[in-house]
């Protein structure tokens, strides 16, 4: 089968949120198609934020390169254009994991923790991925308990996790930006866990190092403004 083939855009297989994945000739390799829709608190906010498809594929395919090169296997095969890349296609692991550093957003809320408060060690939370449940917050017991997660694979979860944010934090701080927190999710490629999904500015908390101003999608769903200038800024910084 010639490449060409392989990238041709088949059926779409689904739509979600943020993206819409279409299959390709091959039943190994799908398309990851990146939308400008933006939701925010279980999608009851709904907008649209000018070009950030074209922006988090870009992102995404540097953080994706980057942590290959460092080991980290991911579904990431190349990009195909300004909103596509070709990903393997991989039975997804209904888990999301959750990983901060410093103290924000529902963490923030949950427990009475002043934001921006530094974690003395890195925190990793698991939601189960469920919509209509608004992705509740579960522990090791329920994924292990449930079968959403063998515990070998839990355990290679975690380990690449924690990588990831290792090789995520000296990236953004070389660019003077703090990795705040961030959600990651996997999947399974021929019994291997792969990081999968994408990691962009609507994934992860970034704050300027020197301003300490928000450069993610709190922008949106605080109603900060300036929001397509700080996704901008963001993808300036990882290209530089
Ligand atoms: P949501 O489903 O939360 O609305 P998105 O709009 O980002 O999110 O949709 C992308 C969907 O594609 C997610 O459900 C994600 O789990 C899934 N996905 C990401 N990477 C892959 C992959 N390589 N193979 C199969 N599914 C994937
Ligand atoms: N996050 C995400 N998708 C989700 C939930 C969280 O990408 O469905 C990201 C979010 O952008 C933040 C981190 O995970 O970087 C922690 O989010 P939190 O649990 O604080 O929830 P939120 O404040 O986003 O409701």
């Amino acid at each position: 089968m010639s490449t060409e083939a392989t990238m041709e855009k088949g059926e779409q297989i689904y739509e979600g949120k943020a993206k819409k994945l279409y299959t390709t000739a091959n039943p190994d390799l799908l398309i990851q198609y990146f939308k400008d829709d933006a939701t925010a608190f279980n999608a009851q906010k709904r907008g649209t934020i000018g070009d950030k498809g074209v922006v988090n594929n870009k992102i995404s395919e540097k953080l994706f390169n980057l942590l290959e090169k460092e080991g980290i296997p991911t579904h990431f095969v190349k990009r195909l254009s300004d909103r596509e890349m070709l990903v393997k296609h991989l039975q997804i692991i209904p888990i999301e994991v959750i990983v901060r550093n410093i103290i924000a957003g529902s963490m923030a809320k949950r427990l009475g923790i002043e934001e921006g408060t530094v974690a003395k060690e890195t925190i990793i939370d698991l939601c189960y991925k469920c919509d209509e449940l608004g992705d509740p917050l579960i522990n090791e017991y329920h994924a292990l308990a449930l079968e959403w997660i063998t515990r070998e694979q839990l355990a290679r979860v975690k380990e690449l996790t924690l990588k990831i944010n290792d090789v995520l934090r000296k990236f953004f701080d070389e660019r003077g930006l703090i990795l705040v927190d961030f959600k990651l999710e996997f999947g399974l490629h021929k019994g291997e866990v792969l990081l999968a999904d994408e990691i962009c500015p609507d994934t992860c908390r970034l704050w300027d190092k020197a301003t300490r101003e928000k450069m993610d999608k709190d922008r949106f769903r605080r109603d900060l403004g300036n929001v397509e200038e700080a996704y901008q800024e963001v993808l300036r910084r990882v290209l530089a």
